[in-house]
């Protein structure tokens, strides 16, 4: 079976089999962000993962899913001020 090489940020390196590791990948990009429970002190880490390591773990057969935060908060209340914004000029003419 193929383990993946990994480190804890508290244990250092950690070895894993890929059915450890769950892959959170990012809409429209090759990169994400993997998860894995440490097997020495069981905390949950959350690390990034760029395009060559996206591939990798794909490539081992690892189970992944796409987030669904195709847009953030963030960028939905700009969206909703700016409509506030194109009313408020509107209403003005
Ligand atoms: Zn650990």
């Amino acid at each position: 079976m193929t383990t993946i090489k990994t480190t804890c940020l508290a244990c250092g390196d950690v070895e894993l089999a890929a059915d450890d590791l769950v892959l959170e990948l990012s809409p429209m990009e090759a990169t994400g962000h993997y998860n894995f429970e440490c097997p020495f002190c069981e905390s949950t880490q959350h690390r990034p993962a760029n395009e060559r390591v996206v591939a990798i773990l794909l490539a081992i057969g690892v189970t992944y899913f796409v987030s669904e935060e195709l847009v953030s908060e963030d960028e939905i209340t700009e969206f909703v001020e700016s409509l506030d914004d194109w009313l408020q000029d509107i209403t003005a003419a």
